[in-house]
């Protein structure tokens, strides 16, 4: 059984505002009752909103993790920054959502609300409370960027968050057989466009059972709620197929942090090895309402906030800036 040591988190969450964040539907952030209104951005991803400038949004000290935090997320998922997990370590248990469910966008990303499950790892007990999306994926896979990241979050009766990361790539049909490629390449005509290759893509109606029947079932409807602030019912959910998916993987597990305002830290991850796949199509539908909401990759845990790195290399070259180059 892996052993964790996690302190447990205390937040001064603003009663008065509200932040759309990964930790929505948590103690941090409570959710309006079914059917309510649901709260938009404050913060974005580009820009003077953008997580460079997340500390300041607050106006006070709420956020000031983000750019003072030594332990925040995402990182690059490389040996030796996390722990592995194997599914025998843990229990997890999601309750079906035979009559479907909430489906909202909360302008910063849109999210799933669950509707019950268990989690058991380290000894301490998390239940469900949602799983929404990031594009393009937050964590890196040793180095890669993935098409999206899954994230489920977790909170135990402490108030304690643990989040289980899902990396969701594009459904190529390779995994449907030869006979059902998907996509062709195809030599263009010469004329005006001569030397030019085109590419023809097919439609991937062969590659069943290949992507997340979930979340195809979920974000093929993505475009129903593009406005941020609506929602819509989703379609019945089976959480079972994911759960198997997850389970006949393990877990790289690290202590780190939420990675929207206020980047509270202590925060248990637990990236899945199992990768997940959408159809292009799909993905497609989930861009166009999502756009960009990927927190850049953070420092190797336990090391200095970029922020900090960041401030201090420019302040290093502007004292350069006024010293004279020393002559050849
Ligand atoms: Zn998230």
């Amino acid at each position: 059984m892996a052993k964790f040591s996690l302190p447990v988190l205390v937040i001064a969450a603003s009663a008065t505002r509200v932040w759309a964040s990964c930790a929505y539907g948590t103690h941090l952030f409570p959710r309006a009752e079914e059917g309510g209104a649901v709260e938009i951005k404050t913060f974005g991803y580009a820009g003077t909103i953008g997580p460079l400038n997340w500390a300041a949004l607050d106006g006070g000290a709420a956020n000031v993790k983000c750019a003072t935090g030594t332990r925040q997320s995402p990182i690059d998922m490389v040996d030796g920054v996390f722990q592995m997990v194997s599914a025998s370590d843990l229990e997890l248990a999601i309750a079906d959502m035979p009559e479907g469910t909430e489906f909202e966008n909360l302008g910063t990303t849109i999210e799933v609300v669950g509707k019950g499950g268990t989690l058991k790892v380290g000894g301490k007990t998390y239940e469900f409370q949602q799983f929404h999306f990031h594009l393009p994926s937050e964590h890196l896979d040793n180095g890669t960027s993935i098409a999206m990241e899954m994230h489920m979050v977790w909170q135990s009766a402490e108030g304690e968050i643990a989040v289980i990361g899902v990396f969701v790539d594009l459904d190529n049909g390779a995994g449907a057989g030869a006979g059902a490629a998907a996509t062709v390449a195809a030599a263009a005509e010469g004329g005006a466009f001569g030397g030019v290759q085109g590419f023809v893509t097919l439609p991937m109606t062969r590659a069943a059972g290949v992507s997340s029947n979930l979340l195809e079932t979920v974000l093929s409807r993505a475009q129903e709620i593009a406005t941020p602030g609506t929602a819509v019912k989703t379609q019945p959910l089976v959480m079972s197929e994911l759960v198997n998916t997850l389970i006949a993987g393990s877990f790289q597990s690290y202590s780190g942090s939420l990675t929207t305002p206020p980047c509270s830290e202590n925060v248990l991850w637990l990236v899945s090895t199992q990768k997940l796949q959408i159809r292009t199509a799909t993905f497609e539908k989930a861009r166009s309402v999502i756009g960009f909401n990927s927190r850049y990759p953070q420092n190797t845990p336990g090391q200095p906030n970029l922020l900090a790195v960041g401030a201090a290399s420019a302040a290093s070259a502007q004292a350069a800036e006024g010293v004279p180059a020393a002559k050849a």
